[in-house]
């Protein structure tokens, strides 16, 4: 028979004596990454599909939350230091560079964007995205979000302010837990005027923001549109209860 202690020790299951110093080693550097400390708004945030979010974003609310278990952005900015490193090793194969990797400019004064990558050869900005199974197969049915879809062309409109030739732009999907052999691409032609809707969308927001002036009164944050769903997990301004505008009780709002 199983004695009370047992029954508490099935409940609680015992951590092993290194979680606590490993997840602490881990959260330090974790909360030291430039994404981490990035003051500046980018391209990868100004199409984010809740509003809401967008303007506690804009208005740089302190964060109520760390956004959720951080291992999947460890993997998928190590990730991308492991693409850029395949892309230069690439051009020394070859001896000229077709693969340009981590490429810094401005979008707009005061946006700066950090490309992941520009094929000289069929003149496409390409973006490497590492998601889990659930996400995986939504892109694949789906194709991206908006926010993902803004990204890659806001990329685009950089690109060809330097005077490269932009013919499309891809987003390559490859499963955190999967295989390369899962790897799916999606791609479209560049269209400039969708990344001039993303900003003009991240414009009305900063507006629409301050008319409410949420900075004296946050409660106004409620009359920003927000899109409720499984993102609002790794939302930073994610606050279950009531709904005060200080925080967003996203799809837990009663
Ligand atoms: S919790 Fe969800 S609905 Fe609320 S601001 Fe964040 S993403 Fe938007």
């Amino acid at each position: 028979l199983l004695t009370f202690v047992d029954i508490l020790s099935f409940e609680k299951p015992k951590q092993h004596a290194l979680t606590q110093s490993i997840t602490d080693l881990i959260m330090h550097k974790y909360h030291r990454a430039p994404r981490s400390l990035q003051q500046e708004i980018g391209p990868s945030e100004i199409g984010e599909d809740c509003l809401r979010k967008l303007a506690y974003n804009i208005m740089r609310e302190p964060k109520l939350n760390d956004g959720g278990d951080p291992l999947p952005s460890i993997i998928g900015t190590a990730s991308h230091l492991w693409m850029e490193d395949a892309c230069n090793q690439w051009n020394a194969h070859i001896g000229r560079t077709r693969y340009i990797a981590e490429a810094a400019f401005p979008i707009v004064p005061g946006m700066p964007g950090h490309c992941d990558c520009y094929d000289v050869d069929t003149a496409t900005v390409i973006d490497w995205k590492f998601p889990g199974v659930t996400k995986m197969t939504a892109y694949k049915k789906g194709g991206p979000s908006l926010q993902y879809r803004s990204q890659a062309h806001l990329y685009g409109k950089g690109w060809s302010q330097l005077g490269a030739p932009v013919k499309d732009v891809a987003i390559v999907f490859f499963p955190r837990g999967g295989m390369l052999s899962g790897m799916h691409i999606w791609s479209e032609p560049f269209d400039v005027a969708i990344a001039d809707a993303a900003l003009a969308r991240y414009y009305g927001t900063t507006e629409l923001a301050l008319a409410l002036d949420v900075e004296h009164f946050p409660e106004n944050y409620m009359r920003i549109p927000a899109t409720k769903g499984h993102a609002c997990t790794y939302c930073n301004w994610f606050k279950p209860g009531d709904d005060t505008g200080t925080g967003c009780p996203g799809w837990t709002v009663k």
